[in-house]
Order: structure tokens, then C-alpha cells, then sequence
């Protein structure tokens, strides 16, 4: 069986990773245009600020590591067609040769290119995208010689790069055309913590202004948004990444709302073409609706599903809950499922619970502040949670998306049994409070 994988990423990796654990025989074949390969973009903003020491840290795997285990990698080479009626693609080498690539089964793993809204000067020097790995090396060589630097976009991705930047010591501001930061996962009461916590690390957050022009002879020396000009001589486009489609349209796959229309095998519409990643559309798994997930832990996920059923192994992909964290400095935020204004526009009724708390037990040395939100519908179901705190999020949001996925109510979990020691937690768990508290709100809304 020949397979072969269009992405070097998480997606393209995973997948033939995957298939080679399920399939010793199979021939795989990963073309990338990167030049590394088996590295974590999640991890850029870690090394701007210095908790990852260099960029050569957060590469995992070389391609003669895949060689070992028989898998080629083919790197800076770019896919330019798929004939999938003659199950062939052709891609060319950075040596300008073409070559023709037969396949049984084809993944398409292309992720997403970064969306850079219509505006003057988006071309001169100094304003970057982040997305490779070779982004976040020229945006830190950039940096070196930079004393003011404009994110734009106060997503989770803009809001690390500009931690980043301030800790190399540049004057940091952020801007979000919206009237919050984070405006996709945190509710405005929740992501004002968030911005306090920036504001106090002395990074300057405009909201609530898109950015009008880019302002610059050759060199970007600043930007305008709205009326307001702010100097800059670095600025990044932190403005969101759209869905690579390209090949899969060439293919002949059926696109959805967003992206690639693939089903829960991760199968699009043409016979033995796969996709996985940020190029494809998933299904939320709270309204149904067909939403997108671009997150590694997505991508890796689908993979493994992609491979399972490649390898003729029966295997779904469940609708997602979009389960996210974040650090910022020493602040650790996270969220899954519906915020409180996404359950609004999807015309869902619901209630909230509200907890702020302590990690630890209230006398415990280094107890720190928690702050959870909890979204229920009118039944008292979980959709939603939002957790901040400078210790402990990650896990207690996961635990929420198991909760969450299982259809648990908050009257369920407000009865759940949780470890207690006072080093460690609260004898009454944070997420437990929140949700008594959406039991009570739930109680005076329903009458019940
Ligand atoms: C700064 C940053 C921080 C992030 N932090 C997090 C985080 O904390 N948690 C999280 O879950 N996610 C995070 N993400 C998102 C995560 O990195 C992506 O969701 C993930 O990389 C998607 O994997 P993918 O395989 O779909 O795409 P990618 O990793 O983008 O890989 C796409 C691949 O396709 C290749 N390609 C595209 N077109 C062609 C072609 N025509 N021919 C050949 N090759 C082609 C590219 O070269 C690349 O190798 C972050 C992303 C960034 C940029």
C-alpha cells in the first residue's frame, strides 16, 4: 500500500506515524515546503521569552528519524497538483526537478496560511506573520534590533507572541478590533483578567480598533488603528490563519463552510483522499454546527483516526469541544466549550456559574487566585467552562471537557467526589463552587 502525505506538521506526521504503527509494510511518503520538520509552533513564543532556550530545542525529529523507521520525508518541496482520477500527485524539489508520486491513499495535511487583512503595508520590512518555525526565527532576529512592537490581534497566538516581545524588552502593544481580547474563547468578564495581567506586565492593549494602514518608507515605523498612529519598527500579524484548501479544490473535495468537508473517518468526498488538521472542517460538538479547530491537539487527534482507517481499522472522529489552554507569564488561562456569548448567538438559553477561589487550602503557603466560570443550559447540562489562575488550569479544564463530553449536569458535579490535601487543592474544589453556583442561578431562573 502506498500512502502519501501532504504536510510535514502535526497532521501529515502524526498521520504517518500512525499508519506505520498499524501497518509495517506500508510505503509512506511526507512531502513538506518547510525545510524542518517535527517541531512545535506552539512552542515559539516560549523560546521569544526565553522558557525554551533556542529554536533547535523545540524541534523534535529530524527526516532520518522517519527514515529509521521507513518513512520518507521529503522536505522544501511544494505539491502543485493531484490528479485524483489517475491517483497521482506531482510536487517539485527545491532543485526546480518535477516529479510524479503514485498513491493508493492520499492524506492532505496542508494547515492553514495566516489571513492579513487589506490594508497599506503589509509588504515592508519589519511586519511578520507567525506561523513556521522560520517565522519565529526572523521575528526574534528582528526583535534583537527593535524597541517597540505592535501584535495585531489579541487572540491566543497574538497574546503570547507579545508576552514574548516583552520579554526581550521591547515596548509591547496589542490591538484587537473587537471590544475584548480572546473574544473566542473567554467571556468579556474573564478575559478582563486576562488583560489586567498584560497590563501589569506593562503591555498596552487598544480594543475595540482595526488596524486602518501600516505606516513606513521601507521599513514599517508604526500602524494606525482607527485614528490612533502608534510607533512600531516590528509588527506582527497575529490576525488569524484561513484554512490551505488549494490542493484539495484541485483534487476534486468537496468544501464545507470553512474548510474541507471530510466525514467522522476524516474521508472527504473523493475516493482514498484524506485530510486531517487545520484544513479541514469539524462538527461542534455542543450546537452541531460545522466549525473549525485549529489546534495541534486536533490535528494529532485526527491523525490517529485518519490512519486507523487507512490501515482498515474502524475509528471516528467525535465533534470537538475546542479544549484550550494558555500561559502567559505566570498566568495560565483556559477554556472548553460554548462561552456564555457563543451559547447567545447560538440562541441557547443558559445560566452561568461564577467561583473566584484559591488553588491551595486558604492558609497553605503559595495558594494562589482561581477564577471559574461555568456555562449550563436551562436542564442544568455543562457546555461550557472557563478557568484562569496562575497554577493547576490545564488539568481542571480537561477535567471539565470529560465532564462537559459526558453530558454531565452541575448538579451532577456538584456532588462529584474530588481528592483533597492543602498543599494541593481546596477541600471543596474551585470548579465544584461554580458549580453550585450555576445551581443556584439555575434554580432562581427556572423556579425550580
Ligand atoms: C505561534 C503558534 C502557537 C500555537 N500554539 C498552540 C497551542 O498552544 N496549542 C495548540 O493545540 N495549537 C497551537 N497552535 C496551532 C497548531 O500549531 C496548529 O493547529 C497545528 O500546527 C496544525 O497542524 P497541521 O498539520 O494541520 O498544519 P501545519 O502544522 O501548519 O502543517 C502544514 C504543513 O503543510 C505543508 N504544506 C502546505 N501546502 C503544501 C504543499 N502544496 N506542498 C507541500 N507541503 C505543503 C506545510 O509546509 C506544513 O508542513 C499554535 C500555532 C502557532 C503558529
Amino acid at each position: 500500500m502506498k500512502v502519501v502525505i501532504i504536510g510535514g506538521g502535526a497532521g501529515g506526521l502524526s498521520t504517518a506515524s500512525n499508519i506505520r504503527k498499524y501497518d509495517k509494510q506500508a510505503e509512506i511518503t511526507v512531502i513538506t515546503m518547510d525545510e524542518n520538520i517535527a517541531y512545535s509552533p506552539c512552542a515559539i513564543p516560549y523560546v521569544l521569552c526565553g522558557e525554551v532556550e533556542c529554536f533547535d530545542d523545540i524541534i523534535m525529529h529530524q527526516p532520518e528519524d522517519y527514515l529509521d523507521r521507513d518513512i520518507t520525508v521529503i522536505t522544501q518541496a511544494e505539491v502543485y497538483e493531484v490528479r485524483s482520477s489517475e491517483n497521482k500527485i506531482k510536487y517539485h524539489s527545491n532543485d526546480e526537478v518535477e516529479h510524479e508520486l503514485p498513491y493508493d491513499f492520499l492524506v492532505i495535511a496542508t494547515g492553514g496560511v495566516p489571513f492579513i487583512p487589506p490594508v497599506v503595508g503589509t509588504k515592508l520590512e519589519g511586519v511578520f506573520t507567525i506561523l513556521t518555525i522560520q517565522d519565529g526565527f526572523e521575528i526574534k532576529k528582528w526583535a534583537e534590533n527593535s524597541k517597540r512592537a505592535v501584535v495585531v490581534g489579541a487572540g491566543l497566538i497574538g497574546l503570547e507572541m507579545a508576552y514574548g516581545l516583552k520579554k526581550m524588552g521591547l515596548k509591547v502593544t496589542v490591538t484587537e478590533m473587537q471590544t475584548q481580547i480572546v473574544p473566542r474563547s473567554l467571556d468579556p468578564n474573564m478575559a478582563q483578567i486576562v488583560q489586567e495581567y498584560l497590563e501589569e506586565e506593562g503591555i498596552e492593549v487598544i480594543l475595540g480598533k482595526a488596524i486602518e494602514k501600516i505606516i513606513g518608507e521601507e521599513t514599517v515605523e508604526g500602524a494606525v488603528f482607527g485614528e490612533e498612529p502608534v510607533n512600531a519598527e516590528l509588527l506582527i500579524m497575529a490576525t488569524g490563519v484561513r484554512p490551505e484548501t488549494k490542493l484539495a479544490k484541485i483534487a476534486g473535495c468537496e468544501m464545507g463552510q470553512w474548510a474541507i468537508l471530510v466525514n467522522e473517518k476524516m474521508r472527504t468526498s473523493v475516493p482514498n483522499i484524506y485530510a486531517v488538521g487545520d484544513c479541514v472542517e469539524v462538527l461542534d460538538a455542543i450546537t452541531g454546527h460545522t466549525t473549525q479547530s485549529p489546534l495541534g491537539s486536533a490535528a494529532v487527534r485526527q491523525a490517529k483516526i485518519a490512519a486507523k482507517n487507512i490501515t482498515g481499522i474502524d475509528a471516528e472522529f467525535r465533534p470537538v469541544l475546542n479544549a484550550m489552554v494558555s500561559k502567559i507569564g505566570d498566568l495560565e488561562f483556559g477554556a472548553v466549550g460554548l462561552t456564555k456569548a457563543a451559547a447567545t448567538r447560538n440562541d441557547l438559553e443558559v445560566v452561568f456559574g461564577q467561583k473566584r477561589a484559591l488553588t491551595k487550602a486558604r492558609y497553605y503557603p503559595g495558594a494562589k487566585r482561581i477564577d471559574v466560570k461555568m456555562i449550563c443550559n436551562l436542564k442544568g447540562r455543562i457546555i461550557g467552562c472557563q478557568i484562569i489562575a496562575k497554577e493547576k488550569v490545564a488539568e481542571r479544564v480537561d477535567t471539565m471537557a470529560l465532564a462537559i463530553a459526558k453530558e454531565v449536569t452541575c448538579f451532577e458535579l456538584a456532588n462529584m467526589e474530588f481528592s483533597y490535601a492543602p498543599p494541593l487543592s481546596m477541600v471543596i474544589d474551585p470548579i465544584i463552587l461554580a458549580a453550585e453556583n450555576a445551581c443556584e442561578k439555575l434554580k432562581q431562573v427556572t423556579g425550580g
